[in-house]
């Protein structure tokens, strides 16, 4: 438990039970576009989205975002639950955000996975206002209506998963788009169906809305993103359907997919991944290698389903890229199964494999499993599988020496030499060198440009980059 002292003076406390906030109505007699918030976003893309779409939200309404480590009028934080290490972050990030309060005599509001477990602890830790993930969405209403003095609850604020506003350019080059929240597997070592609630999905024709305005504004590489997108159902209209709906909505842009799951996906699906607007990465989650543990996760799907899966789309493409989560340690994990899924990490050539140790989460059928792994045990698999990731990684990046890719560039710095960096479509990272260094060559590669070019060679064991020079410096997209 947090042991940090709630440093509010009492007129703004949450009562007991955390149940109304008094506003001081001190914020409201200073000009609302000199306030300051600062963001911290913890765990998925989902959670980066949300903090986005919300930190776009307050700047189009006048107020300032800063860095987190700054002082601000207001710190939001975007918490996640999906591990014990999650959650000790989610923790010291609030604990850290209250005792800045203190110094500021700032609001602290905290979403997300972990507040929607812990509403109590936050509350007697000194949080202003704990927000559901379902009421996420109206954080800016909650915010703003302290600051003009009014009184209002978390819980009068409307339930919402979806409406977030269109981001505009507040962090990072790519835009993030809901599509899907929630999930309905119930996999037997999983918080999420608890924290972000039963599977729902965005309309489509929302979707398509909400793209449409991201690209007028300028953004050139969408990622769709949701916690289990392949059970997107639209009243009947599938995943599939609604990505290819996204891919034929006119403009210069690619897609990406965020991380999915190797179940439902149907023949439309496997036939869009060719689709020149569609980046091939797939990030599909493993979990394991074991037949028997599969089953015992209640995963969707078999390990030979898995392997069948991503060699038909290496069929396809051989450069496709596949990375991937894995849990080593669920229990009852034996070194046969082990074996088995270092087995067909090696096999499927990863670009990345994101490992996790088990991490027993309350509440959920596995954590109630009398067998479980030592953390010993935990520790020395987890270092295997990264190990095996680093090797795959090495291979699969090797092959691109001698390729193309166009990158879409993030940063460009302008010293002898002309230095731009970003991802190419197979989401790569790609240092590219650009020989002309005159101010004419500052107008060829510039941020948000798509660069084509030829991988020239791989730096970098753990953290590789591919370095690359532009194909035809003449011809470079601005
Ligand atoms: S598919 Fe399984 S692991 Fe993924 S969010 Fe749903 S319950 Fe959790």
């Amino acid at each position: 438990m947090p042991t940090a002292r709630c440093l509010r003076d009492s007129r703004s406390r949450p009562e007991a039970g955390g149940s109304r906030v008094q506003a001081t109505g001190r914020h409201s007699e200073t000009d609302a576009r000199a306030r300051t918030v600062a963001f911290h976003t913890l765990g998925c893309k989902l959670n980066q989205f949300e903090t986005e779409a919300l930190a776009s939200e307050f700047t189009r309404a006048g107020y300032r975002v800063v860095g987190s480590d700054e002082a601000a009028d207001c710190r939001i934080i975007n918490t996640c639950t999906v591990t014990g290490k999650a959650d000790r972050k989610s923790r010291n990030t609030v604990n850290r955000a209250v005792r800045s309060a203190g110094d500021d005599d700032s609001l602290v509001v905290v979403t997300g996975c972990f507040a929607a477990e812990h509403r109590e602890e936050l509350e007697q830790a000194g949080v202003t206002y704990v927000v559901e993930n379902d009421r996420k969405r109206k954080v800016f209403e909650l915010v703003d209506a302290h600051f003009r003095g009014e009184v209002m609850h978390p819980n009068q604020l409307e339930r919402d998963l979806f409406s977030y506003q269109p981001s505009t350019n507040v962090f990072r080059t790519r835009a993030m788009l809901k599509v899907q929240d929630g999930c309905d597997n119930f996999c037997s070592f999983c918080i999420i169906p608890k924290v972000r609630g039963r599977a729902a999905s965005r309309p489509v024709d929302a979707i398509i809305e909400n793209l449409k305005a991201v690209i007028d504004s300028g953004y050139r590489e969408v990622v769709l993103t949701g916690v289990n997108m392949t059970r997107y159902d639209d009243y009947g209209f599938p995943f599939s359907g609604m990505l290819e709906r996204v891919l034929q909505t006119a403009g210069e842009f690619r897609v990406r997919i965020s991380s999915i799951e190797p179940d439902s996906l149907d023949e439309r699906f496997f036939s869009l991944l060719t689709h020149p607007k569609l980046c091939p990465h797939l990030h599909l989650c493993l979990q394991s290698g074991s037949e028997r543990v599969l089953l015992q996760m209640r995963r969707q799907y078999t390990a030979a389903e898995y392997r069948r899966i991503a060699e038909r789309i290496r069929t396809d493409n051989p450069l496709f890229n596949l990375s991937t989560d894995v849990i080593v340690g669920f229990p009852g994990e034996t070194d046969e199964d082990f074996a088995a899924t270092v087995a067909l990490c090696r096999a499927l050539e990863f670009s990345h494999i994101h490992t996790f140790p088990y991490s027993p989460r309350s509440g959920t059928r596995a954590a109630r499993s009398h067998h479980q792994v030592p953390a010993a045990v935990k520790k020395r698999r987890a270092a295997v599988i990264r190990s095996v990731s680093e090797e795959t990684q090495h291979r699969y990046y090797q092959r691109f020496v001698g390729c193309s890719q166009q990158v879409l560039l993030e940063q460009v710095r302008l010293g002898r030499t002309m230095v731009g960096n970003g991802y190419g479509e197979h989401y790569l990272p790609v240092l590219v060198q650009n020989d002309r260094s005159s101010e004419d060559s500052a107008q060829v590669m510039q941020p948000n440009d798509f660069v084509d070019v030829t991988i020239t060679e791989l730096s970098g064991r753990t953290e590789p980059v591919l370095a690359a020079r532009p194909r035809h410096p003449s011809l470079v997209t601005t």
